[in-house]
C-alpha cells in the first residue's frame, strides 16, 4: 500500500526543486534536467495545488513566469506583461482546454484558430519608435526584463528600421532561436578550436540553451557570431496603427513592416482541424532547420482574445500542445566496450531503458575515449539521453546535481572484451582497437565482409551462420570457406540437404568472382571497391601485384604514396601470401578479365576521367565505352589524365585539379567525338 503522502511537505519539496530548475533553466541558460522531467514536476505541482487550492500562494512556481532578470542589464518593465503559455500533453487536455474556452465564452462562437509552430528558443520583445529599433528586453519574470538592446542588434532577421506604414510605437513579441545549421557550425568551430589547442572540445548541447546564452551576453560580439535568427508571433503595446480583427491579420501586418514571420502558420476552423495540423507538424519536426518543441493554439479573432483574457501565468486565450520528449533522464547503469569487425573497440552505455524520441532505448553508443572522457559520464549517474527523429540514441551528459559523490570517471578497459588481448590507442586517433588478428570478433567480421554482396557475394552466409561457423571451429578465415566441411554443417541444427547445396553453391560460384572483387573482399587497407577494380585493372593478375614495388604501384592513375605502401605493405605479409595461395589453390579468380576491347581502339593507352552525370551514358556505361576504345577510366584526375568528361553535378576537386594540372575538360558533345575520334575537340574544330 502506498504511503499517503502529506501534500504540504510534498508541495514544498516540489516548489523548491522547481525553483532550483528554473534558476538554472532561466538565469543560467544551463538546465540540470530534461525539460520534460521538469514538466513532469510542474505538472504535480499543479495537480496537487487543484486539490487544494488553499494552498496555493502567488510565489508558486505555477503562478510565475520565467525567472529573475539578471543585475548585469539594466531592468526594462514591460507596459505589457510578457507571459507564458499553458501546456497539454495530449489530444485530451488540448479538447478540455476547447471545452473551457468555449464555456467562457458567451456569444461569439469560436470558429477560428490560429495554429503555430512552438519554436524552442527564447522570448524577445522589440521596441521600435518612429520606424527604428531602439530597444529589445528578455522576457525576465514577465514583469522585468533584461535589456540587450546591444545584442539583438547583432540579430540578422531582426531589422533595425521597418519598412511600410508602421505605427509611432510598436513592441513586437517573438522568438530569437538557433537554426540547427548554425548550431552545427558553431559546434565545428569549437571542436576544429580544441583539435588547435590539443584539447578535448568543449560542445555546446542544444540550440535553445545556446540561443538563450548567446542572447544574454554582456559582450555583443559573442552574440554576432553565433548566427541567430528570429520569427516575431505577438504584439506588444502599440500607439497608432491600423484596426486588427484577427491575430492571423496581426501576423501579416507585421509581415509589411518588414518583420519576420513563420510562414507555417495556419488558419483554421475546427478542433478537428488544429489535431490534423498537430500531426502534420508532428511528421515535419525533422524536416526544418530548427527545432520545435510543441504546436501553439490561439484563438484567432482578438475580440475573443480580450473576452476571455489571462490568468497570473499565462492568456486563457492559446495553449501549447507539447510534442513528446526527445530528452529524458535515466539511469547510466554500466558503459562497456563492443568490438567491431575491424577490431575498433567502441563505448556504449547500458540505461536502465527508458522511452524518448518515440522508441525505447536501452544502450546508446558513446563513440570513442575521448567523447566519455568530454562529457564525464559514469556508471551509476542519472544522465539524459537524446534522441531526435531517426538519430541513433545520444548520452548528452550526466545529471550533475544527483551524482555520487563517492563517484570516479570512468577508464577505457585495457583489454579487449572479446579475446582478453590488450586495446591499442594509436596516439593520433580517437579510436582505440583491439590488434590481435587472431581476436574471434575480427576473424567474424573478415568473414563477413568477404561474403558481402559488394565483395564475393556469397548468398546463404549471413552473419548468423558466420558466427556459429566460427564459434564451433569451422571456420577460422575466409580461405576455409572454400573446404568448408559440409557433412558437419548438415549436422547442425536448423541444416537441411536443400540449405546445405545452396550454401555450397553460393561458395562454390564465388570463386568466379572477377579479381577486382577479391582484391576488395580481403580488406586490404585503403582497398575499397573502386580502387580494387583500379589495381586489378593496372595488374592484371594477383601476381603481378604482390610482386610489385612501392614505385610501380604508385604510378597507378589515382594512387599515390600512402595507398602503394599500404598496399605493398599488407602483400609483404607471410601471413596475406599464404591466403593467396591457399585461395589460389581453391581455384578462385586470379587474373583480371581483360577488357572486351571492340571497335576502333581510339583511346589506346589514354585515361579519361567521367565525372557528373551524363545525359546518354549510364557511369558504368561511359567507363565501358572508355575501355573498348583501348582506354583506362579511373576515379580520380591526376596529371596522366588525357580528359575529364564532366556532366551534370561533377566533383568540384576533380574539376579543380583538372584545371590545376591543364587536363582538359569535356562537355558529353567532346566526350562523344573523343569516342569516335581519338581527338580532343578544341574550340571551333578538334585536333589531337
Ligand atoms: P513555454 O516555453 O512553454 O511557453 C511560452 C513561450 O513559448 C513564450 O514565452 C515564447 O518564448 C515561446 N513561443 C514559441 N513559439 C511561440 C508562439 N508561436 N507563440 C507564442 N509563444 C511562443 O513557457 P515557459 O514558461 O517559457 O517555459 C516552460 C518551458 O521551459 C517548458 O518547456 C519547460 O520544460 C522548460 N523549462 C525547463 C526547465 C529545466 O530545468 N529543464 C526549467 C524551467 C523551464
Amino acid at each position: 500500500m502506498a504511503a499517503s503522502v502529506d501534500p504540504v511537505a510534498r508541495i514544498a519539496a516540489l516548489r523548491s526543486e522547481l525553483e532550483r530548475h528554473a534558476r538554472a533553466y532561466y538565469e543560467l541558460d544551463r538546465p540540470e534536467v530534461p525539460d520534460a522531467d521538469y514538466d513532469r514536476l510542474l505538472r504535480e505541482l499543479l495537480d496537487l495545488e487543484a486539490a487544494h487550492p488553499e494552498l496555493v500562494t502567488p510565489d508558486s512556481p505555477t503562478q510565475q513566469v520565467g525567472g529573475a532578470p539578471d543585475t548585469a542589464f539594466a531592468p526594462v518593465v514591460h507596459t505589457v506583461a510578457m507571459m507564458s503559455l499553458h501546456n497539454a500533453f495530449d489530444l485530451e487536455e488540448l479538447r478540455a482546454w476547447h471545452q473551457r474556452v468555449e464555456r467562457r465564452l458567451d456569444g461569439p462562437t469560436l470558429d477560428r484558430f490560429a495554429v503555430e509552430l512552438k519554436l524552442d528558443g527564447l522570448a524577445i520583445s522589440l521596441r521600435y519608435e518612429n520606424g527604428q529599433l531602439v530597444q529589445g528586453a528578455t522576457r525576465g519574470d514577465g514583469r522585468v526584463g533584461e535589456d540587450v538592446t546591444h545584442n539583438v542588434r547583432t540579430v540578422a532577421d531582426i531589422p533595425e528600421t521597418l519598412t511600410g506604414d508602421y505605427p509611432p510605437v510598436l513592441e513586437v513579441r517573438g522568438e530569437v532561436y538557433m537554426k540547427l545549421s548554425a548550431f552545427a557550425r558553431l559546434n565545428q568551430r569549437q571542436t576544429d578550436a580544441a583539435k588547435v589547442d590539443g584539447k578535448a572540445a568543449k560542445l555546446y548541447v542544444n540550440p535553445r540553451n545556446t540561443a538563450a546564452g548567446s542572447l544574454r551576453q554582456v559582450d555583443a560580439s559573442i552574440t554576432a557570431s553565433r548566427e541567430l535568427s528570429f520569427y516575431c508571433y505577438q504584439l506588444g503595446y502599440v500607439e497608432g496603427g491600423p484596426e486588427l480583427t484577427s491575430h492571423t491579420e496581426t501576423l501579416a501586418w507585421l509581415g509589411t513592416l518588414g518583420l519576420p514571420v513563420n510562414d507555417l502558420t495556419v488558419q483554421l476552423s475546427s478542433l478537428d482541424e488544429v489535431e490534423q495540423r498537430i500531426a502534420a507538424a508532428e511528421a515535419m519536426r525533422h524536416e526544418l532547420d530548427y527545432e520545435f518543441d510543441g504546436v501553439v493554439v490561439k484563438v484567432d479573432r482578438l475580440t475573443l482574445q480580450d473576452e476571455l483574457g489571462a490568468d497570473a501565468k499565462a492568456p486563457r486565450w492559446a495553449i501549447a500542445y507539447k510534442l513528446p520528449p526527445e530528452e529524458r533522464a535515466t539511469r547510466l547503469l554500466d558503459i562497456e566496450v563492443s568490438i567491431g569487425p575491424s577490431g575498433r573497440a567502441t563505448p556504449f552505455a547500458v540505461l536502465d531503458p527508458v522511452f524518448v524520441g518515440g522508441v525505447t532505448v536501452a544502450t546508446a553508443t558513446l563513440h570513442n575515449q575521448d567523447q566519455v572522457a568530454a562529457k564525464d559520464v559514469r556508471p551509476g549517474d542519472m544522465v539524459i539521453v537524446r534522441r531526435a527523429g531517426d538519430v541513433i540514441p545520444e548520452v548528452v551528459g550526466p545529471v550533475l546535481s544527483e551524482r555520487d559523490p563517492n563517484s570516479t570517471p570512468w577508464t577505457f578497459p585495457s583489454d579487449c572484451p572479446v579475446c582478453g588481448e590488450s586495446l591499442v590507442r594509436n596516439e593520433a586517433e580517437a579510436a582505440t582497437h583491439c590488434v590481435n588478428h587472431r581476436c574471434s570478433r575480427q576473424i567474424r567480421g573478415r568473414i563477413e565482409h568477404f561474403a558481402s554482396r559488394a565483395a564475393m557475394d556469397i548468398e546463404y552466409l549471413g552473419e548468423k551462420n558466420v558466427d556459429r561457423f566460427v564459434s564451433l571451429g569451422l571456420l577460422d578465415d575466409v580461405a576455409d570457406l572454400y573446404s568448408l566441411d559440409f557433412a558437419k554443417v548438415l549436422a547442425l541444427e536448423g541444416f537441411q540437404e536443400k540449405s546445405v547445396d545452396n550454401l555450397r553453391n553460393a561458395i562454390e560460384g564465388s570463386k568466379t568472382r572477377p579479381l577486382g572483387n577479391l582484391l576488395f573482399a580481403l580488406r586490404i587497407p585503403e582497398i575499397g571497391q573502386v580502387n580494387g577494380q583500379t589495381l586489378a585493372a593496372a595488374f592484371g593478375s594477383m601476381d603481378a601485384i604482390m610482386e610489385a614495388s612501392v614505385e610501380q604501384l604508385s604510378a597507378v592513375d589515382g594512387f599515390g604514396t600512402v595507398i602503394a605502401e599500404a598496399v605493398h605493405g599488407w602483400f609483404a605479409s607471410d601471413a596475406a601470401r599464404d591466403m593467396i595461395a591457399r585461395l589460389a589453390a581453391a581455384g578462385l579468380t586470379m587474373q583480371a578479365a581483360l577488357p572486351v576491347r571492340s571497335g576502333e581502339q581510339t583511346l589506346e593507352g589514354r585515361t579519361v576521367v567521367v565525372s557528373g552525370t551524363l545525359q546518354n551514358f549510364s557511369r558504368d556505361g561511359a567507363k565501358q565505352a572508355i575501355v573498348e576504345r583501348g582506354g583506362s577510366s579511373p576515379g580520380s584526375v591526376s596529371g596522366k589524365t588525357f580528359a575529364l568528361v564532366v556532366g551534370a553535378d561533377p566533383g568540384a576537386s576533380k574539376v579543380t585539379k583538372a584545371e590545376a594540372a591543364g587536363v582538359p575538360i569535356l562537355d558529353e558533345d567532346g566526350f562523344h567525338k573523343l569516342l569516335e575520334t581519338g581527338r580532343l575537340p578544341e574550340a571551333g574544330g578538334s585536333a589531337d
